[in-house]
């Protein structure tokens, strides 16, 4: 018995009425992009074709997504939740995955929370008394000075790797990130503008 057949069997299809839940995420950067349901032969179309395809119950029959868009869902992995009634699809989007032409049907869809939220503080210090924040002084010091902290910060983590200090490393790393996100928002840039650079550049090394 193969992994896929064993999944099928292995959910609790009575208990959902014979549609279970598919929450879809973007592979690589853990984005949530929408929500469907799959009866069996939705998720055995899935498995076989590597297209994500729901059951539709407004058009009751099977759905592939994109079918008529041509933003489909590439199958990388499913995984069933610890009571075998829901799904986890982890796919690449070929498009936008709502019909909205947004990339995820919920708003703010967000891979980094933590970043996100420090970089929202950041921001908020633009222009606050210099003495009230050490970020606001950054700001108020110039790019230079911003730039120039960076690149202490970043000999300090390559010395301390170099000494195998971790708990050191572990600091100036977080010291190289801060002064990293203080740069990028002088700059009008972002950590997203970083991960989306490196994801076109995963999406292109692993591409066959
Ligand atoms: P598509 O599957 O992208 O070819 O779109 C076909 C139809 O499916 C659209 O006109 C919508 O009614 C519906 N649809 C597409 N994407 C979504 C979505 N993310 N959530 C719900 N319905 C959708
Ligand atoms: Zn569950
Ligand atoms: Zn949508
Ligand atoms: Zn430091």
């Amino acid at each position: 018995i193969n992994t896929n057949e064993a999944l099928v069997n292995q959910l609790d299809w009575d208990k959902q009425a014979g549609l279970i839940p598919a929450v879809v995420q973007n592979h690589l950067s853990g984005k949530v992009l929408m929500l469907g349901y799959m009866n069996r032969a939705a998720l055995e179309q899935t498995l076989a074709t590597k297209l994500v395809t729901f059951y539709s119950r407004s058009k009751q029959r099977l759905w592939t997504k994109g079918e008529e868009s041509g933003n489909t869902l590439e199958l990388v992995a499913i995984d069933k939740d610890c009571d075998n009634d829901s799904l986890l699809v982890q796919v690449i989007p070929n498009g936008p995955t709502c019909h909205l032409a947004r990339e995820s049907c919920w708003p703010d869809g967000n891979a980094h929370p933590f970043i996100d939220n420090l970089t929202k503080l950041i921001a908020s210090r633009k222009g606050d008394d210099p003495k009230s924040s050490y970020t606001a002084h950054l700001f108020e010091s110039g790019t230079k000075r911003i730039a120039q902290k960076v690149g202490e910060e970043g000999l300090e983590t390559a010395l301390a790797a170099a000494t195998h200090d971790k708990p050191e490393l572990i600091d100036e790393a977080s010291d190289l990130m801060y002064h990293l996100l203080v740069l990028l928002e002088d700059q009008d840039l972002s950590m997203n503008d970083i991960t989306n650079n490196l994801m076109q550049r995963h999406t292109a090394a692993t591409k066959t």
